[in-house]
């Protein structure tokens, strides 16, 4: 009997885990096909002249064991300090001992494996990062709120010093607002809007959550569904900001307390060496060293089925324009639904069609920065050249930039000259075809600038180079047709061999460990011969934003 073959839309988190997964654990061939020529999708790193940059910062970590495993075995965990660790005082725990289970024979011989042929485990000290480049790092989490020439904790929290920032009258009027919205709260909460006044009061909201939300959507929060919301700041509001502030006030050691309650917001999470996007090539190199094909440029164009099965698929080299069809006896999808649904021969009924059609995205574009340093005028401070977060939430307002990532404080690996040069990201939150997307790279950095220097970031004098990335549908949006997508969901269910997984594929916000849970379950289904897919639709469904985890 001949081998089967999945065919597998997208070499992102989702994909490759499926591909990794049905190497290990069963007897069908997988065929990956990638429609860029980058590894790693959303969670790719960059690499422009030495200095890596991410698509957003990406933190690894997750509540599924089963996943920190996975990842740790690709890219185990430090056992030793990183280049920065004592001279920024990192509190680390390190790993003693690293335990490697080898996806294959060939995956054995990798340059640090002994080259014996076994996919047992293996046991070896845990890597030090300053001699070896598998590693994963542990980092601590640092994030703030810029906001007037102010840094805030985020997730926001009631404090003494955020009193101060925030002026006494005005967090009095925040406290007298959110009283009396407790008092009249809004019963409709099926949008944003409603959803956060009732928690935190009309005055915080609008002070901390309106301006950069509809930066991150693009349309008033009075349009966007509680479901993004509800995910973000689950278990937070400002009743229990308050509680905390008041049971600091009647404690013995007042200040202790407080500085407890700000430094509480700082956790830890993993990060490979040299970004995301080094696990995925990581897992790439694996899975081809153990057969799996990986076409790159080759986007996945017409998916066709017979008998309520898929039987094959086109492929389109994105290069030459040459297609090719290829049977295949499973398709695991990563790709929006919008654009999987436009591709299937026959075509769904209309009204699937109209339900994919409608969904709705926001893009994402990034400007590196590399510069000598940094010059954050903070409001009655000396200008600092240099901070601590791993990424800044922008609230001012008159600019477009919503968030500013630092590599530096991710991995010092990430930057080619650490110590000469501080490299960012600018994030803008944006829409296929509008204004930023559209523009000439060189106006985009010119703007980014000006953007940094009006905010009191930095100084035009520093920058020393830059660059543009632009990654189209980066979110799934929560309006347009996304209430409907259960009856995508029932469709799909009827076709027994495909398989919707990840972020886009399922139209969920999906952090890495969701997309990559969506994927391995699917190949616990094809395994225990399940034929139901809701395993599939429940990950990510009630879990709280990673945000609130602790590493
Ligand atoms: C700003 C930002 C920050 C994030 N931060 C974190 C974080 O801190 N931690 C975390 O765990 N997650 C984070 N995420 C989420 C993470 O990026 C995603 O969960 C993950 O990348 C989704 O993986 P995926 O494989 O489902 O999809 P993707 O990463 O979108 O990969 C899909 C791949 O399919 C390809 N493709 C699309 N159509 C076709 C086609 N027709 N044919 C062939 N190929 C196709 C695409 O080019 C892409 O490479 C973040 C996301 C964003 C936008």
């Amino acid at each position: 009997m001949s081998q089967k073959i999945a065919i597998i839309a997208g070499a992102g988190p989702a994909g490759l885990t499926a591909a990794y997964e049905l190497l290990k654990r069963t007897d069908i061939h997988p065929i990956v096909c990638e429609s860029t020529d980058s590894i790693g999708g959303i969670a790719q790193t960059y690499n422009y002249k030495g200095n890596r940059i991410d698509i957003g910062g990406h933190r690894f970590f997750s509540k599924s064991d089963r996943i920190m495993k996975w990842w740790f075995n690709i890219l185990p965990r430090q056992g030793s300090p990183a280049a920065d660790t004592v001279e920024k005082g990192h509190e680390i725990e390190y790993a003693a001992e690293a335990i490697v289970e080898y996806l294959c024979p060939a995956c054995a011989k990798a340059p640090v494996g002994k080259p014996e042929c076994s996919t047992a485990p293996t046991r070896r000290p845990a890597p030090n990062p300053e001699l070896e480049d598998d590693v994963m790092l542990q980092r601590p989490r640092v994030s703030r709120i810029f906001y007037r020439k102010n840094f805030f904790p985020y997730p926001i929290g009631i404090t003494l010093t955020v009193a101060k920032r925030l002026g006494f009258f005005n967090t009095a009027m925040i406290g007298l607002s959110y009283i009396w919205r407790h008092a009249f709260s809004l019963k409709d909460e099926t949008y944003l809007d409603a959803f956060y006044k009732n928690r935190f009061g009309d005055r915080l909201y609008r002070t901390f959550f309106e301006a950069y939300t509809e930066k991150v959507w693009g349309v008033p929060c009075s349009q966007i569904r509680a479901d993004w919301g509800a995910q973000r700041v689950k278990g937070l509001s400002l009743k229990r900001a308050v509680i905390h502030a008041v049971k600091d006030l009647l404690s013995s050691d007042f200040k202790k307390q407080q500085e407890k309650r700000e430094t509480s917001l700082i956790t830890r999470f993993f990060y490979p060496k040299f970004g995301p996007g080094q696990m995925w090539e990581k897992v790439t190199e694996q899975i081809k060293a153990c057969g799996a094909d990986v076409r790159m440029h080759t986007r996945v164009s017409g998916v066709h089925m017979k008998d309520g099965k898929v039987t094959s698929v086109t492929l389109e080299n994105t290069a030459t324009g040459e297609t090719q069809e290829v049977v295949c006896d499973y398709f695991f999808s990563t790709m929006p639904i919008k654009h999987l649904f436009g591709m299937m021969h026959p075509r769904p009924d209309s009204r699937v069609l109209e339900v994919a059609e409608g969904l709705q995205y926001r893009d994402f574009l990034t400007v590196g920065l590399l510069l000598k340093k940094l010059h954050v005028q903070e409001k009655g401070k000396l200008p600092q050249t240099d901070v601590p977060d791993n990424w800044i939430y922008i609230q001012e307002g008159g600019v477009r930039v919503g968030r500013v990532q630092i590599f530096n404080n991710w991995s010092p690996y990430m930057v080619s000259d650490r110590k000469n040069t501080i490299w960012i990201g600018l994030e803008y939150f944006v829409n296929e075809g509008g204004d930023l997307w559209v523009m000439e790279d060189k106006k985009l950095i010119e703007l980014g600038i000006a953007e940094m220097e009006k905010i009191a970031m930095i100084r035009r004098e520093d920058v020393l180079d830059g660059c543009v990335l632009r990654m189209p549908k980066a979110y799934p949006a929560y309006i347009g047709s996304y209430t409907q997508l259960p009856v995508v969901r029932e469709y799909v269910e009827k076709i027994p061999n495909l398989f919707l997984i990840g972020r886009n594929g399922m139209h969920r916000y999906n952090n890495q460990d969701h997309s990559m849970l969506t994927a391995m379950f699917a190949v616990d289904n094809i395994v225990s011969g399940r034929t139901d897919k809701s395993n599939l639709w429940e990950v990510n469904l009630d879990d709280d934003y990673h945000e609130e985890k602790k590493a």
